[in-house]
């Protein structure tokens, strides 16, 4: 069956026999693996869109159980945010995040859009990425239905009401009310409890509902999004088993 879609490459494995298999993130299927004896390296124009950081057109021939590239095009190349170290590893780690937290052939079409989204602002922006990727995890979380309880206590399911939250379990996934926090401060590894000073609950929500769009004059102070990064980072790793990304080694 030979098909065509749009699609963002996420990786690119060498395996035997000089196939590479890419990791793509197709607006039609969602995650797909692609098979090629392509490797990027060339002038051809197939071979360029095969490259990570491409969105492209791709025409696939879906075999038994897998696809392979017939052809691809590059749409738009964000090869040169390769250029810049600190944009390279924000992005190098949005799209291993995204590798990591589709399933195969699960369509995300709104996370596809968020994706081109990210990959255009943070080519436009120069500092404070990191509000960007931030945004992106909590856009990646909500698409794939796994976003930390923010509307009640994840403990004891007490409503927050119009009270801010002062506390964040990673162990229960989502905030706790005083009680709760008090009592588990007991029971549980202090290290998956944050206490934070910021509003957690509106600065999620916010990047959860607007596009990138409106990001573009907006940076979060560093001890927020330090205290962000750690409290969705411990997230993703404890209920995800996302953690110790390849490029996460460089502090974003
Ligand atoms: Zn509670």
């Amino acid at each position: 069956m030979i098909t065509d879609t749009e699609g963002i490459i996420l990786r690119q494995i060498k395996t035997v026999n000089g196939r590479t298999m890419l990791s793509v993130f197709s607006r039609k299927f969602g995650k797909i693996s692609v098979g090629t004896n392509l490797t990027g390296a060339g002038k051809n124009k197939s071979a360029l869109a095969t490259r990570p950081f491409t969105y492209g057109e791709y025409e696939l021939f879906k075999g038994r159980d897998v696809y392979n590239l017939n052809s691809g095009r590059v749409i738009k190349s964000y090869f040169d945010i390769g250029d810049d170290l600190d944009k390279f590893m924000a992005a190098s780690y949005v799209l291993e995040l995204t590798d990591k937290i589709l399933m195969e052939e699960d369509p995300q079409p709104k996370l596809f859009v968020d994706l081109t989204d990210f990959l255009e602002a943070i080519e436009k922006r120069s500092k404070k990425l990191d509000t960007l990727v931030l945004a992106y995890m909590v856009k990646a979380l909500d698409s794939t239905g796994t976003m930390p309880e923010l509307d009640c206590c994840a403990c004891c399911g007490r409503s927050r009401g119009n009270r801010p939250a002062g506390w964040f379990s990673i162990e229960e996934g989502g905030i706790l009310c005083r009680e709760c926090a008090q009592e588990s401060a007991d029971g549980q590894d202090k290290s998956l409890i944050y206490q934070v000073d910021f509003d957690i609950i509106n600065v999620l929500g916010y990047f959860r509902k607007e596009p990138f769009s409106r990001f573009e004059k907006l940076a979060l102070e560093d001890k927020v999004s330090d205290k962000l990064m750690d409290i969705l980072k411990g997230y993703l790793a404890y209920h995800l088993d996302i953690s110790n990304l390849k490029s996460e080694f460089v502090n974003i």
